[in-house]
């Protein structure tokens, strides 16, 4: 059992400095006051996105999807899906076979660092080949079927259709030149036709999207999608006549996706109460600084960093790893170098209960640390046990913005993303403030299902086929 926070502090061989230590990690602290007040400003900020009058100078963009219709399981054939923007890249068959049943092949491809900061022609053609490698190996090429596409592209895009989609900025590790303002979906169908590729691009999601539907397919109480992964971003079923920007037909069901890209909440400057100074260096080293402010906050392209920074502000104070600088001189780690403390760090170090620490232990050693002590450990722990449990209530509180708003008693939440799977209690700490923040009269359950945001993908796909517009089945 893991004793509490503040005691293993207190055990501190010096214990004059817990209260330095005490002091930086208390910046981190959010009480639920400050989170109900963020929830406002989150509300205040999602009218700005939906209305045409505020829209354009809005943070959170809310972009309508065009994908209306939530799948019923009846879903059926076989779909091709491409996955872009997290962490890794995928290639997916998927037959959906009915009765909410789903069958898939796939295949993981690197995006290689030099492609994702080149030309954006590189990008789609590479995207292309290795869609025809998948294809190849699955002897789907030439088989007299042009298969229907379904991209999930998880950048913010202002759509104008289901398979027309401008990207309005990059964010998380990309930036190629050429795509801005594009229309990706004529981008990669472009590229796939130079390839000959029998496949046709029929709809593009956001990754919130797609997790979204494909928990739908399953369970019909899913209303919102979320994704804690390399980035952050949420998206709901939103009344038409609550949708300002909505310019197109008013058809049943008077309802609409909304995209809210709520990763870009804070970058008019109305979250910089609650912000550090770690932030904000996080921020400022970043490659789109200003932009993604609540993202940077809680997702784990940045939690390591956020993480990093502290524990070199301990250590050049003096407050950490004390035992280590006589015998190293000028502390031999990475923790000095940009990225040099991993996300999956953050996760492996929350993995230790109790006193013995052999994964944090385990964490310092990739570090450079070496023989660390107890209150080494210790305070490392704390360290990443308020960055998480910080990052854990503004995804939380953010959540319960939209839980509230569906106005249903019932309401399913499909999470994904690297973070909130391998992290040991992101979920526990999100639901534990969500509790507080929920209207009492409203059950939500966070639900996740494997490979949830190609799948959504591809189901948005086969119920545009089925409706006529895309490609044959
Ligand atoms: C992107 C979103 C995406 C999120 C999670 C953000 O950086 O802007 O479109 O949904 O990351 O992948
Ligand atoms: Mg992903």
């Amino acid at each position: 059992v893991a004793a509490p926070e503040k005691h293993i502090i207190r055990q501190h061989r010096h214990p004059e400095l817990n209260d330095q230590i005490e002091k930086v990690v208390d910046s981190l602290k959010i009480t639920d006051d400050q989170l109900i007040h963020i929830m406002h400003i989150l509300e205040e900020e999602m009218s700005a996105g939906l209305s045409p009058i505020t829209h354009k100078q809005a943070t959170v963009k809310m972009f309508p999807t065009y994908v209306r219709n939530i799948p019923n399981g009846t879903e059926v054939g076989q779909v091709l899906a491409l996955d872009l923007g997290g962490t890794n890249f995928r290639v997916l068959l998927i037959d959906l076979r009915g009765n909410a049943r789903v069958e898939l092949t796939s295949k993981i491809f690197v995006i290689p660092q030099s492609i994702m900061i080149g030309d954006g022609r590189h990008l789609f053609c590479h995207l292309a080949e290795c869609l025809y490698d998948f294809m190849l190996k699955e002897n789907l090429l030439r088989t007299g079927i042009c298969y229907p596409l379904g991209f999930t592209f998880s950048f913010p895009c202002r759509q104008e259709g289901l398979a027309s989609a401008r990207l309005t900025s990059w964010t998380k590790g990309f930036s190629c030149s050429g795509v801005v303002n594009e229309d990706v979906v004529k981008l990669l169908q472009e590229a796939i036709n130079e390839k000959g590729i029998n496949a046709k691009c029929v709809a593009l999601v956001n990754d919130t999207v797609g997790t979204l539907m494909a928990c739908a397919y399953k369970d019909p109480a899913t209303a919102i999608g979320l994704i804690l992964g390399t980035g952050t971003n949420a998206c709901y079923i939103e009344n038409l006549d609550k949708v300002g920007t909505w310019n197109s037909d008013y058809d049943e069901p008077k309802q609409v996706i909304i995209n809210m890209e709520w990763g870009a909440f804070g970058d008019n400057g109305r979250l910089n109460l609650i912000r550090t100074k770690y932030d904000e260096e996080v921020d400022l080293s970043s490659i789109n600084p200003g932009k993604q402010i609540f993202e940077k906050m809680i997702s784990g392209m940045y939690m390591g960093e956020i993480v990093r920074l502290i524990i070199l502000d301990l250590l050049q104070q003096e407050l950490l790893f004390l035992g280590h600088r006589d015998t190293y001189g000028d502390y031999k780690t990475p923790l000095y170098n940009r990225g040099g403390f991993y996300t999956k760090f953050v996760s492996t170090v929350e993995t230790d209960e109790g006193i013995k620490f052999s994964n944090t232990r385990r964490v310092l050693e990739d570090i450079g640390i070496h023989n660390p002590t107890y209150d080494d450990c210790a305070i490392v722990q704390h360290i990443c046990r308020q960055v998480s449990k910080r990052a854990a209530r503004l995804a939380g509180a953010g959540l319960a913005v939209l839980v509230n708003r569906i106005g249903k008693s019932d309401v399913t939440v499909g999470v994904d993303g690297s973070l909130y799977r391998y992290h040991p209690r992101f979920k526990r700490n999100m639901e534990r403030c969500m509790e507080t923040l929920v209207n009492k009269d409203v059950k939500f359950a966070l639900e996740t299902i494997p490979d949830a945001s190609g799948i959504g993908a591809a189901v948005t796909a086969a119920a545009e086929c089925r409706s006529g517009k895309g490609a044959a089945m």
